[in-house]
Parts: structure tokens; C-alpha cells; sequence
């Protein structure tokens, strides 16, 4: 009797080697689902996504959904019969890592250093990881191996990036947004998130990338698409402070109308704007005899 594992090797190992190196994508909607991406890993989630990886030895995931982890606590039992091991989180936004620890009781849990102090101190409801790293780490279960990336800071100080090299799977929640920019830049390290959008953009054995909050997986393209957006504020705030002009009117200069194709709201824009200011006004000091910024930020 062929099993569903191996029945799943011999069909579509093929197809999906093939629609990965096209850049085919896989789609899903806001409904409540598992789906698969590749032979060990999976997307779940409803109007976020999550990921889990499942192995012969346990289940690594990666992430959690809000009101949705009894659920898919009790979907991989049926559908593995192997436990959780591990529970990794992405970065301590609420939303992304929420109720995580329904598998305290088989899993432990990884992140970060810098991930604990939020977890703590925001009373967010996750797991609170008991391993934590600094640059790298890699998981290796049943065969397959995970690496957690540390970029520095980004989109917060405790963001990593999961990667499943074998599988050509990277998770990017919040980064891999593409278009679709941040809401506001409030906790990103613009500089080096710049940086790391360039490296996760040219990272090797990446074929699917995937999103916090897409309704399909996506390409390294999207990292690129990012960085244009955030190099073009940042360029664009820095020139005008530099020049001596307000916030004020730096808020009706930099509208972003040429990136029209990134459907941003002006709302959205000028919030950008704003935190993009926020950022520079720490990072530079004006030259005595040249236009002067007050020491401390104008707020509205
Ligand atoms: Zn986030």
C-alpha cells in the first residue's frame, strides 16, 4: 500500500521542483486553512500566516494565529501523530506569534535574545522562549534542517528570518511585504533594514518566499520591491531635513506619487514620512552655521 508521505514523494516532488524554479505561486484565502508548500512545510493561518515544518521525528512551528492554535494543535495530531517540538517566533508583534503556547506542554520555545524582554514586558500572549540565540541557529529534525537568521535589527530588534534551504523556503513575515509596505516604519531600523533586504533579496536555496499577510507565497522580488519604496523615503526626508526644511513641509513634499503602482494611501504615506523623520532626526547632526533642526523632534 502506498501511504499518503510517499505517494506525495513520487507524484509531485516533480511538479513542485518544476513550478518552483518558475516562480509558480500557491494560493490560499482568509479562511481558516493548512496548506502545503513543499514536501515537510507548510502555511497556516486565517488572515495571517504562520508556518509549521513536519517531520518524522516532530513538528517545528513557526508563528502563531490569534483564537486558531487549538485548532491546529488538534489538526496536527490527526494528521502526524508526532509532536510539537519546537515553537519558533518570528519577531514579539502580538499578532504574529499569538497563543503559541498551547504547545508549551511538548515544545520548547526559540527566538531571540532580544525577543524575551518584549514578550515580558507587553504581556504578550506566546509562548516565552526558553532557547534563544544571537546570529544563527540551526534546528535539525527528522532529517530536515532549519536555520533562524538574525539580520540585526529590523522590522523590530528581535526579527529573524526562518529558512528551509532543502525545501527552498524562506518565512519572512512583515519584510517580505513587497508593495504592500509597513503601515508605519515605528520600530524598523531603516538603515539596516536596507541592508538586510539586500541580503534575504540574494539569500541562496530560496524558491518560495513567505509573507505574514499575503494570500499566496511570493518571490525574493518582493525584498527588492521594499527596499525601492524605503530607499526612496529615506532619501527623500533626509535631503529636505538636511536642506533646513520642516516636518511640516516635508509632509507635503514627499507624497510618493511616482510609486503609484504600490496603491499607498496618502494616510499611509505621510505616516511613513513621519517615522522616516522620527528615525533621521536621531541619526544626523546638523553642521554649525548651516540650517538648523530643534533639538528636540516637532510633534504635531
Ligand atoms: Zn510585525
Amino acid at each position: 500500500m502506498i501511504r499518503p508521505r510517499s505517494l506525495w514523494a513520487a507524484c509531485c516532488a516533480l511538479a513542485l521542483s518544476a513550478g518552483a524554479a518558475s516562480g509558480q505561486t500557491v494560493k490560499w484565502t482568509t479562511e481558516r486553512s493548512i496548506n502545503r508548500l513543499t514536501e515537510h512545510v507548510y502555511r497556516f493561518g486565517t488572515t495571517q500566516n504562520a508556518m509549521f515544518i513536519a517531520t518524522s521525528e516532530g513538528i517545528i512551528v513557526v508563528d502563531g494565529d490569534c483564537n486558531n492554535m487549538q485548532w491546529l494543535r488538534s489538526e496536527l495530531q490527526s494528521r502526524f501523530k508526532v509532536p510539537v517540538k519546537y515553537v519558533v517566533l518570528s519577531h514579539d508583534h502580538q499578532g504574529h506569534i499569538c497563543d503559541t503556547h498551547v504547545f508549551a506542554d511538548t515544545a520548547v520555545g526559540i527566538g531571540h535574545v532580544n525577543i524575551r524582554p518584549h514578550i515580558v514586558r507587553e504581556k504578550r500572549q506566546a509562548i516565552v522562549p526558553q532557547v534563544m540565540f544571537e546570529d544563527r541557529m540551526e534546528i535539525e529534525l527528522g532529517g530536515v534542517r532549519v536555520v533562524l537568521l538574525y539580520l540585526g535589527p529590523t522590522h523590530s530588534d528581535n526579527m529573524i528570518y526562518v529558512h528551509v534551504p532543502s525545501e527552498g523556503v524562506l518565512f519572512a513575515p512583515d519584510f517580505a511585504r513587497g508593495r504592500n509596505i509597513l503601515p508605519d516604519f515605528r520600530d524598523l531600523d531603516i538603515h539596516n533594514a536596507l541592508k538586510a533586504l539586500r541580503t534575504l533579496a540574494y539569500l541562496p536555496d530560496v524558491t518560495i518566499v513567505l509573507e505574514g499577510h499575503d494570500r499566496s507565497t511570493t518571490t525574493q522580488q518582493a525584498f527588492l520591491d521594499f527596499h525601492r519604496y524605503l530607499q526612496a523615503v529615506r532619501d527623500r526626508v533626509l535631503e529636505r531635513m538636511v536642506a533646513g526644511k520642516t516636518l511640516a513641509e516635508i509632509r507635503k513634499e514627499v507624497t510618493m506619487d511616482d510609486f503609484k503602482d504600490y496603491n499607498q494611501s496618502s494616510a499611509r504615506v505621510l505616516v511613513h514620512v513621519d517615522t522616516t523623520y522620527d528615525y533621521l532626526w536621531r541619526y544626523r547632526e546638523p553642521t554649525v552655521g548651516g540650517p538648523q533642526m530643534p533639538v528636540r523632534a516637532p510633534r504635531d
